[in-house]
């Protein structure tokens, strides 16, 4: 774990390039504010690609689905992984052709199915017997991909149990689709967001056994589906895009041979993370009694509600610049400014900042890219939206 003083060290490329500084100098933004850079996200989409010659990018939308990067991502030759409808339309408004597109959701209503399937949309996840059926009313003759569990260690945002089902459960529903015209065309999983080890192998040997156990019933499967759990990097080092590759590749030559199926990996966190930067403000900084030794509580004027979902449970660490960085600092809570008293972003970890920071100074929140504007509340308290710009 690394954070306080080490954090100086890091060098977060939206940062880097003064770009987003610069904008901010004349911004003049009322609320907090995100920042994200485009010549960043291509950066990554540009990574990925290259670390992954031979699969296909479909962008998870959720991450940020803001038109300028949904457009960019488009016209580098990115294809979509989209959970309803609306983001279905928000990719297919850059012009890209329904087959670029994946409803990769396993939750959907069977009006939701029809819709995308008028709109061109050929492939969607499933991870039961119900959803298929669905599928088959709904979408006939369309690709199904089943997704499996994935147990989610290694990952610091883990998906749980929602999504997917039991590895053995997977043939049967493929075979279930098969039997009903539809074309099973493959397995899918999420190792989990914020994924630091290498939790694609386990994930891998499913798959290639479904595949198997598919082909032994006379179902050949084609593409495995590798997920998104591509890391950003907050305050600790997070592996690289090509080692990710590497031992993808690995794992694939390890229990595929040399018959390695099609593949497409969901990059979201790790496409769009580290280009964003949110700006904000320091309402408040006091105490909770005059004891010397007292914690400060710093409030911002973002907090869990307004963007910053993903504190929850102190599961994401953002990194925090100030502009009295490199002075001496001591713990604070950091609090949103709602009037929820769950709006506490860090307190069991409390967070290092200057001591000279002061009510009215602004903050740089680093690696805000993802799940920040859409995973924030409408108007809780009469709070705006999270406000953003692509630069
Ligand atoms: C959220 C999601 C992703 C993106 O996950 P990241 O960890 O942000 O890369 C990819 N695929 C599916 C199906 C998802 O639900």
């Amino acid at each position: 774990m690394c954070f306080g003083d080490c954090r100086y060290d890091l060098h977060l490329d939206a940062l880097d390039n003064g770009r987003i500084r610069n904008f901010l100098k004349t911004a003049q933004a009322d609320g907090p504010l995100l920042v994200v850079d485009s010549e960043i996200v291509r950066d990554n989409y540009l990574k990925f690609a290259r670390a992954l010659p031979d699969t296909r990018v479909f962008y998870a939308v959720k991450a940020n689905p803001a038109p300028e990067i949904l457009q960019l991502l488009a016209d580098l030759g990115s294809c979509f992984d989209c959970a309803s409808v609306v983001e279905i339309d928000m990719a297919l408004a850059t012009g890209v052709s329904p087959d670029r597109i994946s409803f990769g959701n396993t939750i959907k209503k069977e009006r939701d199915v029809a819709a995308a399937f008028s709109r061109g949309v050929r492939l969607f996840a499933v991870d039961c017997f119900e959803e298929v059926e669905k599928i088959e009313r709904a979408a006939p003759g369309a690709r199904v991909f089943c997704r499996i569990l994935a147990d989610g260690a290694g990952a610091e945002w883990p998906l749980s149990r929602k999504f997917g089902c039991v590895p053995e459960m997977a043939a049967d529903v493929l075979e279930h689709a098969h039997r009903r015209g539809l074309v099973a065309y493959g397995v899918s999983f999420h190792v989990g967001s914020q994924q630091n080890n290498g939790a694609w192998d386990q994930a891998l040997a499913s798959a290639a056994e479904i595949f198997r156990e598919c082909e032994r019933r006379g179902i050949s499967l084609a593409m495995v589906n590798l997920g998104g759990g591509f890391a950003t990097r907050y305050l600790k080092d997070i592996p690289a895009v090509e080692a990710y590759g590497n031992s993808i590749f690995e794992a694939l030559r390890a229990h595929f041979g040399n018959r390695i199926p099609e593949t497409i990996i969901e990059p979201g966190r790790g496409m769009v993370g580290n280009a964003g930067v949110i700006e904000a403000e320091v309402i408040l900084v006091s105490k909770k009694s005059q004891a010397e030794d007292e914690i400060r509580w710093v409030y911002l004027d973002i907090g869990k509600f307004g963007g910053l979902a993903e504190t929850m449970d102190e599961a994401i660490r953002y990194p925090i610049r100030t502009a009295h960085d490199g002075e001496a600092t001591s713990p604070c809570v950091l609090a949103g400014p709602t009037c929820d008293s769950a709006d506490v972003m860090y307190e069991k970890n409390a967070y290092p900042l200057p001591i000279s920071l002061s009510i009215g100074d602004k903050v740089l929140i680093e690696a805000t890219g993802a799940y920040t504007t859409t995973y924030a509340a409408v108007a809780f308290n009469g709070f705006a939206p999270l406000a953003s710009v692509v630069i």
